[in-house]
């Protein structure tokens, strides 16, 4: 098991990985990214990864990397490294360049990754759920494309721990409900599991997908729908959704109880269901 880099097909110790200080990624934030997470030594929806992945390079005209070549250089990293609950985090700029806004057309697209284990979610924030701020959305329009540009999402979780609770949720201007600084939001109201629809103001979380899937084995209803923060409020479970949040019950919004206050039976069961298909994936 050991933790490492990789740049542009050459496999290295991590503090012996260095990038260009002409880097795009670097100056402008002109870069795209993955996290990707195994269990059992197996990815989990690296498929589905791989098609955000080639989707955010095409949303802002990166030139084109073969999904082959992507997938094979994972791996070559993956069993290299030998982790068997890794984080796979990758990155792909749009190339190194004087400085300069434009880009042009030869641009050599750079791609480099790390791997480690997982940093997990604590097992006690899992079982007991988590308290939650919020604050006003001031991202960019396309936070549906997986950037690199992670500033306002910094701020926000380093709101969150300043305040002595696990994240901030984003609400837009006129009081919609969005996502976490890392991950998707659902809300149990009525009977129903609701989610914010895939628009530009969200990003298309993976592990959002899955619990779609799960949610029809399950036979729980879940509706992609806006919803705004009185509703969140009032609802009988909150929880979260990510890679490595995996599902993370919050119990507590701003200064209101979420339900009674306890993690809710949809968010445990759910949490089980990921947790099993892990194995099948
Ligand atoms: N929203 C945002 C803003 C995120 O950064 C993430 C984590 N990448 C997610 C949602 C959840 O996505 P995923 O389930 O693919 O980890």
């Amino acid at each position: 098991m050991t933790e490492l880099a990789y740049i542009n097909g050459k496999i290295l110790p991590i503090k012996d990985a260095v990038v260009s200080i002409e880097d795009r990624g670097y100056q402008f934030g002109d870069a795209v990214y993955e996290f990707i997470a195994s269990y059992d030594g197996k990815m989990f929806w690296l498929e589905a990864h791989l098609d955000r992945l080639i989707r955010s390079m095409s949303e802002l005209s990166f030139p084109v990397i073969s999904r082959s070549f992507l997938k094979d250089e994972i791996y070559r990293l993956y069993d290299k490294a030998d982790i068997s609950r890794a984080g796979i985090y990758i990155q792909i700029s749009r190339g190194i360049a004087k400085r300069n806004h434009a880009f042009g057309n030869k641009m050599v697209p750079q791609l480099v990754m790390t791997i480690r284990p997982v940093s997990e979610v604590s097992p006690a924030l899992k079982e007991n759920g988590v308290k939650v701020i919020t604050m006003e959305d001031f991202r960019w329009g396309r936070c549906d494309i997986k950037t690199v540009q992670l500033l306002p999402n910094v701020l926000a979780k380093q709101k969150a721990v300043k305040a002595g609770v696990y994240d901030t949720i984003f609400i837009s201007r006129e009081k919609i409900v969005r996502e976490a600084s890392s991950s998707n939001l659902f809300a149990v109201i009525g009977n129903k599991i609701f989610t914010h629809p895939l628009t530009r103001h969200i990003l298309e979380g993976i592990t959002r997908k899955v619990i779609f899937e799960i949610c029809g084995r399950l036979n729980y209803e879940i509706e992609e729908r806006f919803f705004d923060l009185d509703l969140l409020y009032g609802a009988k479970e909150v929880f979260l959704s990510g890679t490595v949040t995996e599902i993370l019950p919050v119990i507590k919004i701003d200064d209101k109880f979420v339900g009674k206050g306890q993690p809710g039976p949809k968010a445990r069961a759910i949490f089980k269901a990921l947790r099993a298909c892990t194995k099948d994936s």
